[in-house]
């Protein structure tokens, strides 16, 4: 089967810095709204106190959370922006390392709080993208695409 697509342009592209001691999902997700965006590909390094990460559990259909209470380094974000019950979603995954250099990854959930970071976003023009529940996967995943 094919994989559905739609095309995008790059629009306004930004670097900001994560406030200290902010939610990372928090803080990303309302910079998105607060600059008006309805899609985009977000990048993120940087360092954090604690983090929350998740695992989805295919046959349950549900996310198994994972605490780490620890800090770590934000050795990668990727993400992106798009619009869930008309409002921005940012869906983001984390690889995180600890203190001996061992990574942990999975989809990133709050509360994880931020130490320092750095974010890369690139706004995406085009037809807003929403997201839908999936029947097959559990998943609110992006809806009617071309
Ligand atoms: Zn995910």
């Amino acid at each position: 089967m094919l994989m559905k697509a739609r095309k995008y342009e790059f629009g306004r592209v930004f670097l900001g810095r994560l406030p200290y001691e902010s939610d990372l999902l928090d803080a990303l997700t309302a910079f998105c709204a607060d600059n008006g965006l309805n899609a985009a590909f977000l990048s993120a390094i940087g360092a954090l106190t604690m983090a929350t990460i998740g695992f989805y559990n295919q046959e349950d259909k549900s996310y198994e959370t994972i605490l780490i209470e620890e800090t770590l380094e934000l050795a990668s974000l990727t993400g992106n922006l798009s619009l869930k019950d008309g409002k921005p979603m940012v869906h983001a995954h984390v690889v995180l390392s600890r203190e001996n250099g061992e990574a942990v990854a999975g989809h990133l959930m709050s509360p994880t709080r931020v130490f320092a970071g750095e974010v890369f976003a690139a706004e995406l023009r085009g037809e807003p993208l929403a997201r839908e529940f999936d029947e097959t996967t559990g998943l609110t995943l992006w809806g009617a695409l071309l």
